[in-house]
């Protein structure tokens, strides 16, 4: 059952969101080490530290898209989403244009909340740019679309990914 702006789609577009729609889970790529990664992000966000988040989360992205054999992200990290900006979600991505790699931007705080947005909002919202990524460049689809695949796909890596923080810690929660 698509969304409902699958209607309005030209029949060539309503082919690319079958496709989507059609791949329903992203398993982690074979041996990389992301639990660690993982657990940094945590940490940095715990601690406020944008830098320590804006490394550990380009690290998380480079071993992910090595994985996956696509070209690589450079991921911004930014203190606050501007305030003329509207929606709910916290990232942007930007594929690449020439020379240029392509662009995941998120953000640590919302306009509306001062907060640190809470660690399972940020890694979902990071993971939802990289499947903006993989749908071009993995699965080569010529333009990405929020379909239920689409959200299946990034619900099951960020599961994976929990799973691997999870393992690379001992029974205290410290990371190994
Ligand atoms: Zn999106």
């Amino acid at each position: 059952m698509p969304f409902a702006y699958y209607a309005r789609l030209s029949p060539a577009r309503q082919r690319i969101y079958r496709q989507s729609d059609a791949i329903v889970s992203l398993d982690l790529p074979p041996g990389a080490a992301v639990g660690p990664r993982v657990a940094h992000i945590r940490a940095g966000l715990a601690r406020d530290d944008r830098a320590a988040v804006q490394t550990a989360s380009q690290a998380l992205i480079d071993a992910l898209v090595a994985g996956y054999r696509v070209p690589r992200i450079r991921v911004r990290v930014l203190a606050k989403r501007p305030a003329d900006d509207s929606g709910e979600l916290h990232g942007l991505y930007e594929p690449d244009e020439g020379a240029t790699p392509a662009r995941i931007s998120v953000w640590m705080r919302t306009a509306a909340r001062r907060d640190v947005v809470a660690f399972k909002t940020f890694l979902r919202t990071l993971i939802h740019e990289l499947c903006h990524h993989l749908d071009y460049e993995l699965y080569k689809l010529p333009e990405t679309f929020h379909t239920e695949g689409f959200y299946k796909r990034e619900s099951t890596l960020v599961a994976a990914l929990l799973r691997e923080e999870a393992a690379a810690a001992d029974p205290q929660g410290r990371l190994l």
